[in-house]
């Protein structure tokens, strides 16, 4: 079957209403098989490619009708002979290209370095528009371990942000997003709103800044941190909790995925006291954070029990996937801090989110803008999928 004629014809013009049709009607009658047909659609013009096989004897009179018709229509049309199928491909990955711009310059170094890896394009698709651009390619003929390292680094020098996945299964159907909160899911870090009702803001900024960069470990810090804590009402927690401001699409972010009927939690070194509630509103069920000790209706200056760790955040990803019954290749997780690290490794997907540069350097994949329901377009979803939802969702309620 592989070596039978088949004809290749590509029609390019404005795209307008029954085209398919008028196409497909020019040649019906003759026998002929569809064996492939892709289109696409840039700013009202129109590229239709379809591949031809069970040709008639007489391939004049088919060639004849696609012309006569791309003729009438207003269409150019190239015809290429040749013999079988598209070829198979094999070991495909999924790349995501960010940029506010996306430039010539950033799809230039991409593609050098796919195609310096073996790489071949086989399709392109736009995701997004704003407020970034996100291009979607399908790459065969290379590997993800091989692939991601590299464009990563050009990513990182030139200057927009890339994602790179297997193209398998593990894309489709449910999964597990896992967030970090203090500069994730939130804009803020809820040490520092605590610290600020105590006069020492500063003070605790800098030790959470070099804890997030790595250069603290972060229980010994953590205690540090909230020993500045003793002696604070516990009232002050409702006053942090009305602070804090949700990073920009969280809750897109976390509404689509609920849609999709994915899995969301949150696991936090900061404070079960304003991440539960948080987490309540948006609908998130799995939470884990630490918590902090309180006697007669004081902050006692103490974390109450083991302090959710580097280590532990880890563990808290693989607890919740297996809870829904989730593989960790089915796994998403979030972070921007050197604690995050581990559970960035760990996952299917580790983003880092607008992260310390050591994070950055770490991490599959890099979000530099700052908007979280980015990682929907990561997943593969479109803006126009997540507007079509959220409009879903407002009449629901409405
Ligand atoms: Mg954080």
């Amino acid at each position: 079957m592989t070596d039978r004629l088949t004809l290749a014809a590509t029609l390019t013009g404005p795209d307008r209403p029954g085209i398919t049709a008028a196409l497909m009607g020019a040649i019906a009658g003759l026998g002929t098989e569809v064996l492939d047909l892709e289109q696409v659609l840039v700013r009202g013009q129109v590229t239709i490619a379809v591949l031809l096989g069970s040709l008639p004897e007489d391939l004049d009179t088919l060639e004849d009708r696609l012309a006569g018709t791309c003729a009438r229509l207003g269409y150019r049309l190239s015809i290429d002979e040749g013999v079988g199928d598209n070829p198979p491909r094999a070991r495909r990955v999924v790349v995501s290209l960010l940029g506010r711009p996306l430039r010539a310059t950033h799809l230039a170094e991409a593609g050098r370095v796919i195609a310096e890896h073996g790489g071949t394009i086989d399709r392109i698709r736009r995701l997004s528009r704003t407020p970034m651009t996100t291009l979607e390619f399908i790459v065969s003929g290379t590997d993800v371990d091989r692939l991601r390292p590299a464009l990563a680094a050009t990513a990182a020098e030139t200057g927009f942000d890339v994602s790179v996945s297997p193209a398998g299964l593990s894309r489709q159907g449910r999964r597990l997003v896992v967030m970090d909160v203090d500069s994730t899911l939130i804009q803020d870090e809820v040490i520092e709103l605590l610290a600020a009702h105590a006069g020492r803001e500063a003070e605790v900024a800098a030790v959470t800044g070099a804890a997030m960069r790595g250069e603290l470990d972060f229980a010994a810090s953590l205690h540090h941190r909230v020993a500045a804590l003793a002696g604070l009402p516990e009232s002050i927690l409702a006053d942090v909790r009305a602070a804090v401001r949700l990073t920009p699409g969280a809750r897109t972010l976390v509404a689509t995925l609920r849609d999709l009927g994915f899995a969301v939690g949150v696991v936090s070194g900061g404070f079960l006291e304003v991440v539960a509630p948080l987490a309540a509103e948006l609908g998130i069920t799995h939470v884990h954070a630490n918590s902090l000790e309180v006697a007669d209706g004081v902050l006692t200056g103490r974390v109450a029990g083991p302090v959710v760790d580097r280590a532990a955040k880890a563990e808290t990803l693989r607890r919740f996937a297996a809870a829904e019954g989730l593989p960790l290749s089915r796994t998403v997780a979030i972070g921007d801090g050197a604690n995050d690290l581990d559970m960035l490794a760990a996952a299917g997907l580790g983003i880092a989110f607008n992260a310390k540069p050591a994070v950055r350097a770490s991490a599959d994949t890099a979000l530099s803008l700052p908007h979280l329901d980015a990682v929907l377009y990561l997943l593969g979803f479109s803006r126009e999928e997540v507007e079509d939802a959220a409009a879903a969702r407002a009449a629901s309620v409405g």
